[in-house]
């Protein structure tokens, strides 16, 4: 299986997977970008994965499903391009051969779903759509700071080795506020080198890995007494895991 993100907009990716035969994508923001890697690639659409419901995320949902014929698969609760198949917690999508299970991730959306899939032989990959980016996670537009606390939890509870496929490239500016959460943790400073060299490059710097994640993004370490110290410092209304992760994303939004 080959995975592909798909630079679409300014900073979106459209992730796909494919056998060299057939294909899934996830969040197709843009037929186009899609329809034109299908075209190059020799594939056939197989399915259509959506996290939720942005626009960025959505878009070319409809005119892929009308050129390829391709099935549609999306959250339960949100406001979907019709039709679709809506999924909740512990559903699957069999596709290519494989089985993709669903995780409610509420928080970003109040329906966002994630899609978690192992393909033989290789490491399992998660496709988080605005829930997780590396060295951050997605604002709370629709859900609660308890939420997304427990969504994230469930994220970092998949492998180490789980490629993370996020649906923006927010990294080097994440890495930023990371910095500022934690000034003396040497493993951001390692990534950070390692991102600006990709991004020279215009290379993507995902996926990213729930264990990298876990070593340097702020918002899966609320629970590392450093990080609480820093947030405390910031904002004193941080008192339980909960106020903790809330104050930590409350000051990524200022700043
Ligand atoms: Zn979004
Ligand atoms: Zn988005």
């Amino acid at each position: 299986m080959k995975l592909i993100p798909l630079p679409a907009f300014n900073d979106n990716y459209i992730w796909m997977l494919h056998d060299g035969h057939a294909a899934v994508v996830v969040d197709p923001g843009d037929a186009e970008v899609v329809l034109d890697a299908l075209q190059q690639l020799e594939l056939k659409l197989q399915a259509i994965l959506v996290t939720h419901h942005h626009g960025d995320h959505t878009a070319g949902v409809s005119a892929l499903r009308e050129s390829t014929g391709a099935a549609v698969f999306g959250p339960k609760i949100e406001r979907m391009p019709e039709p679709l198949t809506r999924l909740g917690d512990g559903d699957h999508v069999e596709a290519l051969g494989l089985s993709f299970s669903v995780l409610e991730v509420p928080g970003h959306t109040a329906g966002h779903i994630a899609f978690v899939v192992q393909p033989a032989g290789q490491d399992t990959i998660l496709f988080c759509g605005d829930t997780l980016f590396s060295a951050g996670c997605g604002r709370l537009f629709e859900g609660t700071a308890a939420q997304m606390l427990h969504s994230l939890s469930r994220l970092a509870a998949l492998p180490e080795s789980t490629r993370v496929c996020c649906a923006h490239e927010y990294t080097a500016s994440g890495l930023v506020f990371a910095r500022m959460v934690e000034p003396d943790n040497p493993a951001l400073l390692a990534y950070q080198d390692q991102v600006t060299q990709l991004r020279a490059q215009q290379l993507p710097t995902l996926p990213s890995s729930i264990g990298l994640e876990k070593a340097i993004n702020p918002f899966l370490r609320t629970h590392i007494d450093a990080v609480i110290t820093r947030i405390r410092q910031m904002d004193n209304s941080a008192r339980d895991p909960v106020s903790t992760f809330a104050a930590l994303r409350t000051w990524k939004n200022q700043f």
